[in-house]
């Protein structure tokens, strides 16, 4: 296979980094085998951990993402893929799933070492995740089945499920592994071909994926991998004439640019899983060590990188004073620093452009008025490290409290009635999430009833399934990724009506 090995450019990094993974794959995925570039471009990718490169990669434009569609297309029109039963398609989707777990290890680093995610979560839950969303889907890919309908005249009629054709994937680097699958694993079962554009910031993991794939079964052509930049390779798939849909995820601005590619070229069918401000409620009968961890938990997960991020939480007046002083006190046992290290809980931001605008967002905090609880500062001198922060005295309509700030500062807000914690929640352009924190039945129903918002955690937060389908309302976007909607978004429903024998058509 086209298999290659680029552990040279990986060694000169291995002294800054001790625990650097093997690099083994930098090409471009296409039709099966790992090829160069068509201009022979490469860009590097860093590591936020320490800033400096840990390799090169080539670097997609149009004529690559050209021929990757090309190979998809074939892969469709007359490949196998969409041709196996469904049970076929699931039974190597399963080898899929098992070759993941195998390599649990090698797939956690390169996420930990290209995003500056925790290495033992990544091996705990990213991962597992992966296998787990490929083995949910491999069983449903023998299950995937119309309608008899029920017509009011001499006719009979049904409904097939067909694959929508070739779909073109946009991966943000927050979860490079989980919602590279979460879009792959479904499309896959329907039966679909696909282009993957893994996000330029972490671009390592989506290769050795399709590699996985590869051993695994997967037909050539069928799942495809274009490493790049948005406004090229990204463009150049949204633009495509011959992608059939784009499943994006990202931020809210760019999914507008998504949405117009469409309208503008051939009104692919789009879905878009874009930002969040998200609200938590914390209610007065709350248990507060439990509301503590969760609020920290919600905002701190993930460094803030998070679309579901609950970075505006919302305290009833009664127990406002003690959650804030036990929230400070709790705050500073969240350490900070190098994410292969088992007791850190908070590693580095993606990159720079990231850290420098979460930085500015706290100066925007503390100008507009709002007081600092705890954090607000880089954390040393090497990376892009920065503190648990936490802001009080935060009016609804300060930027830290309007903006996606995706990084680990929090908004702390007091309300005084279920009424208003519910109209403030909802003063938002976005609906990803919320969270409710309570123990009486009425308030949890009322304002989970409420929330204009995708997901709506009780007493937990961020607990994210397969089976359970994920997106936005609002300016959040539309489409759900996870559960059985997760699959029925890449497939067209085809009505077949035929007359009854004997009936007056013949
Ligand atoms: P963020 O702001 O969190 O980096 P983006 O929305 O910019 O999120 O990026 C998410 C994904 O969208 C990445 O894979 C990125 O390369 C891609 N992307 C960025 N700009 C475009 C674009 N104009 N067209 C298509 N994809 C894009």
């Amino acid at each position: 296979m086209g298999d290659q090995s680029n552990e040279s450019s990986a060694a000169c990094f291995e002294e800054s980094l001790v625990k650097m993974p093997t690099i083994k794959f930098t090409k471009l995925f296409i039709n099966g085998e790992f090829v160069d570039s068509v201009s022979g471009n490469t860009f590097e990718t860093i590591a936020p951990s320490t800033g400096e490169v840990i390799t090169r990669v080539a670097e997609g434009d149009k004529e690559d993402v050209d021929l990757a569609v090309k190979a998809a297309r074939a892969a469709f029109d007359h490949g196998p893929w969409p041709r196996f039963s469904g049970a076929k398609r699931g039974a190597i989707m399963l080898k899929f799933a098992d070759l993941v777990d195998e390599h649990n290890e090698e797939l956690a680093k390169l996420d930990t070492v290209d995003a500056g995610k925790l290495f033992s979560f990544g091996k705990a839950f990213d991962i597992p995740q992966v296998a787990q969303s490929l083995r949910y889907y491999a069983g449903a890919a023998d299950k995937i089945h119309g309608d008899v309908l029920k017509m009011s005249r001499e006719f009979q009629g049904y409904t097939l499920l067909e694959p929508i054709g070739v779909v073109g994937h946009i991966i943000p680097w927050n979860f490079p592994s989980i919602l590279m699958f979460a879009k792959v694993a479904p499309s896959l079962a329907a039966g679909c071909t696909m282009v993957v554009k893994p996000a330029e910031q972490s671009p390592l993991s989506a290769l050795y994926y399709a590699h996985l794939a590869k051993l695994a079964g997967v037909p050539d052509g069928v799942l495809n991998v274009i490493n790049g930049y948005g406004e090229t390779a990204g463009a150049a798939i949204t633009h495509h004439m011959d992608i059939d849909k784009v499943s994006f995820t990202g931020s809210t601005e760019i999914g507008r640019e998504v949405m117009r590619a469409a309208a503008n070229s051939n009104l692919k069918a789009v879905s878009l899983e874009l930002g969040g401000k998200s609200p938590m409620l914390i209610f007065d009968d709350a248990d507060v060590d439990m509301a503590v961890e969760l609020a920290l938990f919600g905002i701190l997960f993930n460094k803030g990188e998070a679309c579901v991020a609950s970075s505006r939480v919302f305290v009833q007046e009664g127990i406002y004073d003690e959650l804030v002083k036990k929230l400070k006190e709790k705050a500073k046992d969240w350490t900070v620093g190098d994410p292969f290290d088992p007791n850190v809980r908070q590693g580095p931001q993606v990159d720079k452009t990231q850290f420098e605008k979460i930085l500015s967002y706290i100066e925007h905090g503390k100008r507009q008025g709002a007081t600092l609880l705890t954090g607000g500062k880089p954390v040393g001198n090497k990376g892009y490290y920065i503190e648990p922060t936490v802001f009080t005295d935060v009016k609804d309509d300060m930027l830290i409290a309007t903006d996606e700030i995706f990084g680990p500062v929090m908004s702390l807000m007091k309300f005084k009635t279920v009424e208003e914690g519910i109209e403030r929640a909802n003063k938002t352009k976005y609906g990803l999430a919320a969270g409710i924190i309570t123990k009486n039945i009425d308030v949890a129903n009322t304002v989970s009833r409420s929330i204009r918002a995708g997901t709506i955690w009780i007493n937990c937060y961020m607990a994210i399934e397969n089976d359970v389908p994920f997106g936005g309302y609002k300016m959040s976007g539309f489409g759900r990724d996870f559960g059985l909607q997760g699959l029925h978004k890449y497939l067209h429903t085809k009505s077949v009506i035929t007359p009854i024998y004997n009936s007056p058509w013949l």
